[in-house]
């Protein structure tokens, strides 16, 4: 372990939730509020932090609790990281053109670090338009915001991530959605957890149930298709499905999540866009224990049926053509996720985990040396249409 304290088994994180009560509300989104964002992503964060066995302590035991910023500081004592969590603002009025995630470090050099790989990786999972980066803010007694300089009183590297700016229609329209949030919430503890040089856990995921947002079935393919492009100018990620040979229906399938709550508040947003959408669910399978019976002949009937590929079990030109691009930042959720999992665990990249249709750190673990293995180059990204497709269908 790196960047921990002595005596410490495991890091110490004290998660701060930006403002408490209805507070910064967003001059784009009505309905947004900073606190509240910020109440719901420490919580996600403190659970995916907790996975990797790194202990957590947050600042307050209730979005309501007032504490002061230098306090909220000072009470990571003993901790090896602090950070306070935001949305940023420009001015008061909505402003377009400002989509910046900015990270505040400590004047002293000890937050650059992590703070930069932060800003990185939060940037690529919002989508900024301008590139995130760190920055520091001097005031008459030491650094200038009360959070930072009450963390660096008691020894702690404290930072301030601004999630980009809630004065900004878009990023805000984002911060909204709490899947994102989730998913945020797993990406900042992969790098947290990479910083502490802390392994990615044994069994990455939980066994139960996937629960998938459907927005529609159709008969028609051209159908579905303009169906298609209506879920995602809503601003909805989405992606067409086929069932089986011999009862041909395209489905729309929008979002998936482990947590029931999670798919429900997302079906809400959906429903909310004007769309019909509705639940189902996938039993999350447990890696199996003969990984021979996965063959590849059912692997292949799967990711046609996945893809909407015509469903015959010989992969070719047309399969190819339809596969998607797949890794941890891109379709992480989309249905060939699962037929990729089982066939990377059958061919003895066990890291992938159970096959729970989420593409993760383990999905990319495996993914990487399943390209290394094959000569190709370890990215961890399955492209459209490319090497590591060709050799997961064995194509010529
Ligand atoms: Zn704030």
């Amino acid at each position: 372990m790196k960047h921990v304290k002595p005596g410490h088994t495991h890091p110490v994180v004290c998660l701060d939730a930006g403002h408490s009560g209805d507070y910064n509300r967003s001059p784009a989104v009505p309905e947004y509020y900073e606190s509240d964002m910020s109440w719901t992503l420490h919580l996600l964060l403190k659970t995916a932090l907790e996975r990797y066995g790194i202990v957590v302590k947050t600042t307050r035991a209730t979005q309501d609790t007032m504490l002061g910023v230098y306090e909220r500081g000072a009470a990571s004592k003993g901790c090896d990281l602090f950070l306070s969590l935001h949305s940023n603002a420009v001015g008061s009025d909505v402003n377009d053109t400002v989509d910046r995630v900015m990270v505040y470090v400590p004047l002293d050099g000890s937050g650059d670090e992590i703070g930069r790989l932060l800003a990185d990786q939060i940037s690529l999972i919002m989508g900024t338009q301008q590139k995130g980066r760190i920055a520091t803010r001097e005031g008459s007694n030491g650094d200038y915001y009360g959070v930072i300089r009450g963390a660096v009183a008691v020894g702690t590297v404290g930072l301030i991530l601004e999630h980009s700016f809630h004065t900004n229609t878009q990023s805000t329209h984002w911060l909204m959605k709490e899947a994102n949030l989730a998913r945020l919430a797993e990406e900042e503890a992969v790098v947290i957890a990479e910083y502490f040089d802390v392994p990615a856990p044994d069994t990455p995921v939980e066994h139960g149930v996937l629960y998938r947002v459907q927005a529609g079935a159709f008969r028609v393919r051209t159908n579905a298709e303009e169906h298609l492009t209506k879920v995602k100018s809503a601003g909805f990620d989405a992606y067409i499905t086929s069932s089986n040979e011999n009862d041909t229906l395209y489905r729309i399938q929008t979002g998936a999540f482990r947590v029931k709550g999670n798919a429900e508040a997302y079906l809400s947003e959906v429903k909310a866009a004007g769309l019909d959408a509705y639940i189902t669910t996938q039993a999350i399978n447990e890696p199996s224990s003969e990984p021979e019976s996965y063959t590849l002949k059912q692997f292949i009937l799967d990711v046609q049926t996945a893809v909407g590929a015509a469903v015959d079990g010989i992969a070719g030109p047309e399969t190819l053509s339809k596969v998607p691009t797949i890794s941890r930042l891109v379709n992480s959720t989309h249905p060939a996720v699962i037929p990729v999992q089982k066939r990377l665990y059958t061919l003895g990249y066990t890291q992938v985990g159970n096959a729970d249709g989420i593409a993760g750190s383990g999905f990319e673990h495996a993914v990487k040396a399943f390209q290394a293995d094959n000569n190709g180059e370890a990215d961890g990204e399955i492209t459209a249409g490319e090497q590591t497709w060709r050799k997961l269908l064995e194509l010529k």
